[in-house]
């Protein structure tokens, strides 16, 4: 017990190194590198006009603004049950009776209302209060990263001709070609090797992303999902109001924008 107790409070250390990771250093930096080092030389290699320009600065600032906003909504929105309600259901311990659609949660020990579930990325419980930020999260994160490739591909082309970019592609791809072709190519392999990362990247925030978008249009959590213990018979822009609030054509475009919850007797039943 004492054991479990020590690894889960471990565990909790880890989770959240990562999440200061994310917030401070990689969402940041990513942003920095791809502004200063990435723009100036795609402009000018590629000769792109100052509207054009001016364009690109306004789409990939208007990305960074949603996916910071939603991330620190979504960290920082209350998301547990702080009173006991009128239910039949009873949390041994929490101590009081949660809505049957409230679950407790082991990391957070907590009771969360219309729990999701627990990202180890945010290091919080998605549920009911934020889930709106962690989908519109993903959302941005997803579209910057096909914008961020589609960018860097053309950067890294800038330092190699075709030949050497498909060879150096090979090489990362697979490592022991390194001592068939023994050319060294050095810190532009990296440029692939970050290249492929990102595209990769796409893959994964683009399925998570839809994994919960799919959820949302069809009004049920990740853990109904897996369990399909729940089927919601509502409509889609129903799901989809009950999630992103009745003013959502705001709450998509700006993290700030107030957008409430139709639904608050989820709270109770
Ligand atoms: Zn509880
Ligand atoms: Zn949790």
């Amino acid at each position: 017990m004492l054991k479990s107790l020590r690894l889960r409070r471990y565990g909790r250390y880890v989770e959240k190194t990562f999440c200061y990771l994310l917030v401070l250093v990689i969402t940041p930096c990513f942003f920095i590198f791809e502004m200063s080092v990435v723009r100036p030389i795609v402009v000018k290699t590629y000769h792109l006009g100052e509207i054009k320009h001016l364009l690109h600065v306004i789409c990939s600032t208007f990305c960074f603004t949603n996916i910071v906003g939603n991330m620190m909504l979504c960290i920082f929105t209350q998301t547990n049950l702080k009173e006991s309600v009128i239910s039949e259901h009873y949390c041994e311990l929490c101590k009081i009776n949660r809505p049957a659609t409230a679950w407790h949660c082991a990391t957070c020990d907590t009771c969360v209302l219309r729990r999701d579930h627990h990202c180890f990325f945010l290091s919080r419980c998605i549920g009911l209060q934020n889930q709106r930020y962690y989908v519109l999260y993903l959302g941005y994160v997803f579209i910057s990263l096909v914008y961020s490739t589609y960018y860097n591909y053309y950067y890294v082309l800038t330092k190699f001709d075709d030949y050497d970019l498909y060879l150096s592609a090979y090489r990362v791809i697979n490592p022991l070609l390194r001592y068939v072709i023994p050319e060294p190519l050095g810190m532009r392999d990296l440029y692939v090797l970050f290249l492929f990362l990102n595209m990769g990247l796409v893959i994964w925030s683009g399925g998570l992303f839809w994994f919960h978008m799919r959820n949302v249009l069809r009004g049920v959590t990740a853990r109904e999902y897996k369990s399909s213990c729940r089927v919601s018979w509502h409509s889609t822009k129903k799901n989809f109001i009950d999630v992103f609030g009745t003013r959502w054509y705001l709450a998509i475009l700006w993290p700030f924008a107030v957008s409430p919850l139709p639904r608050h007797d989820i709270k109770l039943n």
